[in-house]
């Protein structure tokens, strides 16, 4: 195949130590922060709809600041983006791949253009500092980018034999409309790979982004219309989960839905899916990504204070609220003492603050996910040993302080359960054959990862823990596109593998053509 893009990187991070990224950034924040407080109204098929209704917005590191206000979508507006969608499928479907893939390149350069002004909104609207903010626009170009490579793949002839007589062929082919439900937590990243995954390859789609970040949805929405995708392609269609999020999965010409969020409603929208509607002449596909409950095992062999390190930037990273940070931290009883110690003592030293300040630990999403974790905490000091953290921060945003309970029993409900924040539960494993064995122990399998030096029990986790994504001697977090195709096991979904060879796959399918001479 001759390439017709030239080959695809990830994007490249910024050093925020230095004075011109570190000023580019303040600026772009300056711009952003001019621009708090607008409205954004729906999108359905180009037309620009404000329903009179509001989703609200606000910074979680400042709470009373808005950072915008979303239109929100009621259940009469079903029809109309239902129909834009599959009216703009008629055409989009045909377009050769590669006008659309073309259309994405042009799409992850308008995005590289305002790169620190799309990280800003994520600063503002979901507490990320600067390092993460940047890392999940990056990673939005990169699928963008890596997706676009992709499709030019599926375009390809499928091999098959020769049969006497016969001309036999098959091709891949667009499936229709998808609804794509994303979390808040990469506002940009993960809405974008799993918009941009099924449209390049000619579906079209609608957004019912995270109630908690619709502004940053919105910002891609803009640059969606500059990138020149025909209107009704990707429709902006916030709303509740019970008013517009379950009639939109049950609607009988939902072909596919897209889903990234936790166990409990990826399990709901599962069910509901199965279900044949009337009218629905088709089986709908449904692929959901959910939540994990992560472990990192450090056992005898390695420099604890490396060991240590890794696990402070794997369970607090954006305060915990990633799918593949560490929540369970799990040490060999040789060096338990010594790395708990300093692993604390590094827990203790990061700052926390706004996000707009770049502290390292910043508020986490809202009130209601604050209040979650405080319930969290407190289940945690009846079960286990608080040893640092565990009570709220500064009242103006949603703060937590970064939590580590000691001595944790593997049944607690912290060593369980998803709390999706700055909390870590450190259990004591008898050896390493015991530790593994504790971090398969859960209905979980995201990430999880191994800090040793054993070769032997090396290749043993590569075949024996129970994950999607593997770590070997660094954090667990920040999967890159095209090089860690991430998705889990078990309950934690359908392993669809975002970022990978084989994500466009799940949004087409084969015809195969049979004519006799
Ligand atoms: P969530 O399940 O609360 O919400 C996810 C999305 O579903 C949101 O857009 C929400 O508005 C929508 N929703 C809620 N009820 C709905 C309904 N009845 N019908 C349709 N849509 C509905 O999750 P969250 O709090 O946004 O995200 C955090 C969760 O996502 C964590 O569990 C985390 O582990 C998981 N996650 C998983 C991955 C992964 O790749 N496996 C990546 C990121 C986050």
């Amino acid at each position: 195949m001759t390439e017709v893009f030239e080959p695809f990187k990830t994007e490249p991070y910024s050093d925020f130590s230095k004075p011109d990224p570190l000023k580019a950034y303040q600026e772009a924040l300056r711009q952003v922060r001019s621009e708090l407080g607008r409205d954004y109204p729906l999108l359905i098929g180009g037309e620009k709809i404000a329903t009179g209704k509001w989703i609200e917005s606000y910074n979680p590191c400042q709470h009373s600041e808005l950072v915008g206000r979303a239109a929100k979508a009621s259940k009469e507006l079903l029809e109309p983006v239902m129909t834009a969608a599959w009216q703009s499928y008629a055409s989009w479907s045909k377009l050769p791949m590669e006008h659309r893939a073309r259309t994405l390149i042009k799409l992850a350069a308008i995005m590289r253009r305002r790169k620190f002004e799309l990280a800003a909104w994520q600063t503002l609207e979901a507490g990320k500092n600067y390092a993460e903010a940047e890392a999940d626009v990056a990673e939005a170009i990169d699928f963008v980018a890596y997706y676009a490579r992709q499709s030019l793949k599926l375009a390809q002839p499928i091999e098959s034999y020769d049969y006497p007589g016969e001309e036999n062929t098959s091709f891949l082919k667009p499936i229709g409309v998808g609804v794509i439900i994303p979390p808040w937590n990469f506002p940009l990243a993960i809405l974008t790979g799993m918009t941009i995954g099924p449209v390049v390859v000619g579906n079209t789609v609608i957004i019912k982004p995270a109630s908690d970040t619709p502004v940053i949805a919105a910002k891609f929405m803009e640059c969606v219309a500059e990138a020149g995708f025909p209107v009704g392609v990707i429709n902006y269609f916030p709303g509740s989960g019970s008013e517009v999020g379950d009639p939109l999965v049950d609607h009988p010409q939902t072909r596919f839905i897209n889903f990234t969020g936790s166990l409990e409603v990826g399990l709901r929208i599962n069910e509901r899916a199965a279900k044949l509607q009337s009218g629905q002449v088709w089986l709908k596909k449904a692929y959901m990504e959910l939540g994990g409950k992560d472990a990192l095992i450090v056992d005898e062999t390695v420099d604890l204070d490396y060991a240590a390190d890794m696990a402070v930037i794997s369970g607090f990273g954006f305060q915990g609220q990633k799918c593949s940070a560490m929540s369970r931290l799990i040490v060999v009883d040789e060096v338990y003492d010594a790395l708990l110690e300093k692993f604390i003592a590094k827990v203790e030293a990061l700052d926390i603050g706004p996000a707009e300040d770049n502290a390292r630990v910043n508020a986490v999403i809202s009130q209601g996910a604050q209040t979650r974790i405080l319930d969290y905490i407190a289940k945690g000091k009846r079960e286990a040993r608080l040893v640092t953290g565990g009570e709220a921060g500064s009242d103006s945003g949603f703060y937590i302080k970064p939590t580590v309970f000691a001595d944790v029993p593997e049944d607690a409900v912290i060593a369980r359960e998803e709390i999706f924040g700055p909390v870590v539960a450190v259990l004591r494993a008898k050896d390493f054959a015991d530790a593994l064995r504790i971090a398969n122990d859960t209905v979980y399998g995201l990430t999880g990862g191994l800090i040793s030096n054993d070769r032997g029990r090396i290749e043993r986790v590569r075949q024996e823990f129970e994950v999607g994504n593997l770590y070997i001697n660094r954090k667990i977090t920040g999967a890159l596109v095209g090089v860690q195709p991430f998705g889990g096991y078990k309950l934690s979904g359908s392993n669809a593998k975002a970022g990978g060879p084989d994500y466009l796959r799940l949004f087409v399918e084969m015809k195969t053509v049979t004519e006799k001479f």
